[in-house]
């Protein structure tokens, strides 16, 4: 058998230091009421103990609920004298440890929760999870707390990670930096320009390589601030260059794909596109001629273009030498005509016959 003291004891170890004097339920809400021993506390200046009571008076706080219901402690606290003379304070409040801290209206343990339900859920959610949890506050009040959270601590990382984000989306971008080891986010930075990456990079040296995006800005700023560090491109713009790549040399030999010529009916029926129909990387060719031709008109540099639209200075520079969108999709739609058309049925036959030496070929021909 368990005795009742010591269940109380287990589940509820930050009462030992006081003294429960009455529990009751009220409207679905546990009211613990209790007051501190007559021991002595310690100033918080100068830590020397004392018991010497200046007045008492109570403490609502909220604490983590019990049984499925919300829990209030009304705890009876001292004032004390502090009686050391070499001490500026002439009075203090006792603290209860596990119960109360200074101007808290929480107990630890729930301020702990609501902390932990502000950082993985923020306001208005974690609001919402905030009342299912018996702890109802209101969405300012975790922010409040989210925010008084101490920054995880971190150290320089030999990979470092640097993209862009926008706070308003097209007005305000704010640079982000990230342990590329841990992936964990290590700092903001407002804007994105070269100079204030080379400073938060001068001020933490070490950084071993430097993952970013393409723009010239994030490039400039790694080799001033740190230039003994490699520069890569990240993996997410690795596979966007890929993708783009390989669209463009797709669309460039559509011409190349011949529907096959065997039995139609042995084969299952593939839908290939019109050739009229215009792919995604041809619409962003058009659409990217039209606005830089548009900023350019409007007066802005290809440097500030770049920056704008976030796309490499060449890419501004081609988009701006073009006149007309055709020239950037590369001209080759129509291929120009070859001295080698003649030839082609026979070169055509003699590799289907499984001939692929070009020397040979070259030399039948
Ligand atoms: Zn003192």
């Amino acid at each position: 058998m368990v005795r009742c003291d010591d269940l109380i004891a287990v589940l509820f170890p930050h009462f030992s230091a006081v003294l429960v004097e009455r529990v009751f339920t009220e409207c679905g809400v546990v009211h613990i009421v209790a007051r501190t021993l007559d021991g002595t506390a310690p100033c918080p200046d100068c830590e020397c103990p004392s018991n010497r009571v200046h007045s008492c008076y109570q403490r609502r706080l909220a604490d983590t609920p019990v049984g499925d219901q919300p829990v209030r402690i009304e705890l009876t606290v001292r004032r004390l004298y502090c009686d050391n003379a070499r001490c500026e304070r002439r009075t203090f409040v006792e603290q209860v440890a596990g119960l109360t801290f200074r101007y808290g209206r929480r107990t630890p343990a729930l301020r702990r929760t609501l902390e932990a339900v502000a950082v993985a859920l923020a306001g208005r959610a974690g609001a919402r999870l905030a009342v299912v949890l018996h702890s109802a506050v209101s969405r300012t009040t975790l922010l409040r707390l989210l925010m008084a959270l101490p920054d995880p601590s971190w150290e320089v990382p030999k990979v470092l990670g640097v993209d862009d984000f926008a706070t308003r989306r097209g007005q305000h971008y704010g640079t982000v930096l990230i342990d590329c080891e841990t992936r964990k986010p290590l700092g903001l930075l407002p804007g994105r320009d070269a100079e204030t990456l080379a400073t938060w990079l001068r001020e933490h040296p070490g950084i071993e390589a430097i993952c970013r995006d393409r723009a010239g800005s994030y490039a400039e700023g790694a080799r001033v601030g740190a230039p003994q560090a490699v520069q890569v491109a990240d993996r997410f713009h690795l596979w966007q260059n890929l993708g783009t790549a390989v669209e463009q040399c797709v669309r460039q030999h559509t011409r190349c794909l011949q529907p096959p010529c065997s039995d139609p009916s042995d084969l299952p029926d593939i839908e290939l596109p019109p050739a009229k129909e215009m792919s995604p990387i041809e619409a962003r060719i058009r659409e990217r001629h039209a606005i830089v031709h548009a900023l350019l008109d409007q007066g802005h540099g290809i440097r500030e273009i770049a920056r704008e639209l976030h796309i490499g200075g060449n890419t501004v520079r081609r988009s701006a030498r073009a006149a007309t969108p055709e020239e950037l999709l590369g001209g080759r739609r129509q291929p120009r005509p070859s001295q080698l058309d003649p030839y082609k049925p026979y070169l055509d036959k003699r590799w289907a016959e499984g001939h692929t030496n070009a020397v040979h070929l070259h030399a039948e021909l």
